[in-house]
């Protein structure tokens, strides 16, 4: 019962009859790990949120499908719900199109089946442990995992206690935690910025141009600390450059929310950082210096990571496989396999539709 992009367990929900025992300590994320999203061809939806129920199954939310997660050889996709959602980003496979539901359900296609055994649910051929996360260079959740006593399909066991002693603990963290964000510069930020004397420098007297196109060649945590160097570059922070702070923002990919996660936000008049509705001027530059320091999106920025492995792995390893395009008659086409994986997902979706109507 571990994510196929995290490796982190899931948490039996409230519907579990026989409720699995975990530390008082990890209690305050775990609803956050007691759902998912499945990802098959077999799922009703072919992507559905699901519950984890225990040992080795999980139910679709909206209909009564149970999923055994490990059997035949190999374990179903089943992901975090952030996880599958910023891997349904990376893949550019947001919408519910036969395209989209293919290009996620085809990972299997191209990698083989995610894994049985110690390493249930990992897909092969991943390197997951190369991806950092915060201050750590290396993160192995594989160590944690151990098959149980009993040897039952699904039911590996998690150490627990490892993972709150050992340097990994963080990642036991909701990562859909997202700083606060100011629509506005405080006042109080600008103080002590106002008629600023006039400098001889060689930095802060190139004309702006200049200047913008020096810190285009500055990594993040440089330009940060450049613009904390004087009062006349701070300033410039947190007026002109506040656009420089929102391309830095949406360029890393995961430090915003998802369109899904923003619309909840709004419903509750939270207010968050979006591309679309934020407003320019607002207070980027806070954002940018508080992303990348807080534990949600520390291990935001690893989850996002491992995504872009599993799309650089997919991209590497489709050309040689049955999924990718054929060429006939120097027409690039879609292989037969890929046809055929599109025609079951098509039907599952049919039969899926039926039953929602059946259920109106
Ligand atoms: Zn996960």
């Amino acid at each position: 019962m571990s994510c196929t992009v995290c490796r982190l367990p899931f948490i039996p929900s409230p519907r579990s009859t026989s409720e699995r025992l975990y530390p008082p300590s990890i209690k305050q994320q775990s609803k956050y790990f007691q759902s998912g999203l499945a990802i098959g061809y077999q799922i009703l939806g072919v992507v559905a949120p699901v519950d984890y129920l225990d040992d080795n199954l999980f139910t679709l939310r909206a209909f009564p499908q149970m999923i055994q997660w490990e059997s035949d050889g190999g374990t179903f996709v089943i992901c975090h719900a952030v996880c599958g959602a910023l891997l349904r980003r990376t893949l550019n496979a947001e919408d519910d199109s036969a395209r989209s539901l293919a290009n996620l359900v085809e990972l299997e296609r191209i990698f083989g089946r995610t894994q049985e055994g110690r390493k249930a649910g990992r897909f092969p051929h991943i390197n997951y442990e190369e991806v950092r996360c915060g201050r750590l260079l290396r993160v192995d959740v594989e160590r944690l995992w151990s098959r149980s006593k009993t040897g039952a399909a699904g039911e590996n066991d998690f150490d627990w206690m490892k993972l709150n002693t050992s340097d990994l603990a963080p990642l036991w963290t909701r990562p859909d935690t997202f700083p606060k964000f100011h629509t506005a510069v405080g006042p109080e930020r600008l103080k002590g910025l106002k008629d600023l004397p006039v400098t001889n420098d060689l930095i802060t007297n190139l004309p702006t141009d200049v200047l913008e196109l020096l810190i285009s060649y500055m990594m993040t945590p440089t330009y940060v600390c450049f613009t904390s160097t004087c009062r006349i570059l701070r300033r410039q922070a947190l007026t002109e450059w506040q656009k420089v702070a929102r391309a830095r923002v949406l360029e890393l990919g995961w430090a915003v929310p998802l369109p899904s996660e923003y619309a909840l936000a709004k419903k509750y008049n939270i207010v968050m950082a979006s591309a679309e509705e934020s407003p320019l001027d607002a207070d980027w530059m806070l954002y940018l210096s508080h992303v990348h320091r807080t534990k949600s999106m520390n291990v935001r920025e690893w989850i996002w990571g491992i995504c872009q492995v599993i799309k650089r792995t997919r991209d590497e390893l489709k050309p040689t496989s049955a999924m990718a395009d054929v060429e006939v008659g120097g027409k690039r086409m879609k292989s037969a396999a890929r046809k055929e994986l599109e025609k079951q997902i098509q039907q599952t979706r049919s039969m899926f539709a039926q039953m929602a109507k059946s259920r109106k």
